[in-house]
């Protein structure tokens, strides 16, 4: 397994699971981005809200907190190996 990772911005050496770069003090972020997580969460929440309003409200709860989980545990998984390096100004 390797544990260190080149920097884009510098090229440097980080070690993986560090959180800014020595290098050039870039930010890593890893796994799950805001955005995705916050696609996931609106999802669940609209569907529970729909089915809540059609069907009925605890059909909606509990059918939009399994969305908001398979959503996480497919999330987790699909961003697993993510690593972004982000500037800070
Ligand atoms: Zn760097």
């Amino acid at each position: 397994m390797d544990d260190q990772m080149t920097c884009p911005m510098c090229m440097g050496r980080v070690p993986r699971g560090a959180i800014v770069c020595r290098g050039c003090k870039a930010r890593i972020e890893y796994g799950i981005p805001g955005w995705a997580a916050t696609v996931i969460l609106v999802c669940a929440i609209t569907f529970g809200l729909w089915s809540g309003a059609v069907l009925t409200w605890w059909i909606g709860l509990i059918g939009g907190l399994v969305l908001f989980w398979l959503g996480s545990v497919g999330l987790q998984h699909l961003f697993r190996h993510r690593v972004v390096f982000r500037l800070r100004y």
